[in-house]
């Protein structure tokens, strides 16, 4: 079976700490390595969690802050010293893009690697690929900033015991999914008979945002959320003033979207111990987990 999980590279908001870097993480997902906000580095994390920095080909900068970003350019100046062959696909607000630029020609370096970017203006669908849809929703940092989710494509899955029942087989099937229908000794079989539509997964990552809508819509039914939760409660005042989420307002996010598991993030420098979010959130949302340095969480279907 493929690899499903999020690994996470770091965990903190804008100042790192002993136990956390800045944030980046990494979905592996069937044959992609969707990478999430590299912060400053990432590069060295890749090293630690003991992943080829190579399994990426999707880099998501939410948004334009040090700590989503400072590892970008690192980290597309190593996948060109692995001499990747596969295309890398960067996507980012807009109207960052001459910080983009700067990051990716930061140094003297000779770029083979080719990069294909993905300027996002306005929210919605950004793309939709064999395997996946992207899309993207801005979200009330004050500044522009970018949620997203990525949702797996539906896939049609046949009852083997069926199939052989009715002793349809090799090129039938795929006449069969082509067709509809298809005559077997007389008999008309239906593809609802002996197949089903396995619903894509979808997993939804919110980074800094103050409470809002288009939060919730875009997590809405996700198999995972990764929302960032800067504060405590006790803290509300401060996540407000800066454009941050508590714990309990990250669960309330998840409790609304109904999504599977709430996975928190990006913790303030000024807290020790992120069990405290996590025991926050849960008196909203049970199913919640704090992400730590290393930690992998999978994700089977
Ligand atoms: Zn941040
Ligand atoms: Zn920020």
């Amino acid at each position: 079976m493929s690899v499903r999980d999020l690994i996470i590279l770091g965990s903190s908001s804008q100042q790192p700490t002993r136990k956390r870097n800045h944030g980046a993480y990494l979905f592996r997902w069937n044959e992609e390595g969707l990478l999430f906000d590299p912060g400053e580095g990432t590069q060295r994390q890749f090293i630690y969690a003991n992943i080829a920095p190579p399994v990426v080909n999707r880099i998501f900068v939410s948004h334009f802050h040090g700590d989503h970003c400072l590892g970008l350019g690192s980290m597309l100046m190593r996948l060109n010293l692995d001499k990747v062959t596969h295309p890398i696909h960067c996507y980012y607000p807009a109207s960052g893009k001459k910080y983009f630029d700067r990051l990716r020609y930061g140094t003297i370096y000779h770029e083979t690697i080719e990069v294909i970017e993905h300027p996002i203006s306005k929210a919605g669908v950004v793309e939709e690929g064999e395997n996946f849809r992207i899309e993207a929703a801005f979200l009330e940092h004050g500044v522009d900033n970018l949620a997203w989710r990525v949702t797996e494509s539906d896939r049609r899955k046949f009852d083997k015991e069926k199939l052989k029942r009715l002793k349809i087989m090799g090129p039938q099937v795929k006449k069969l999914q082509e067709e509809g229908s298809l005559i077997v000794e007389g008999r008309l079989v239906q593809l609802d008979e002996v197949s089903w539509i396995r619903k894509g997964d979808a997993i939804a990552v919110v980074s800094d945002t103050r409470m809002c809508r288009s939060a919730v819509e875009i997590a809405k039914g996700a198999k995972i959320l990764l929302c960032e939760s800067t504060y405590l409660e006790e803290h509300r005042d401060l996540a407000e003033k800066h454009h941050h989420l508590t714990a309990r307002q990250a669960a309330k996010i998840a409790k609304e979207a109904g999504v599977e598991k709430l996975i928190l993030t990006h913790f303030s420098a000024r807290y020790l111990y992120v069990q405290d979010f996590v025991r926050e959130a849960r008196e909203l949302f049970s199913n919640t987990e704090a992400a730590e340095d290393l930690k992998v969480f999978a994700f089977p279907r």
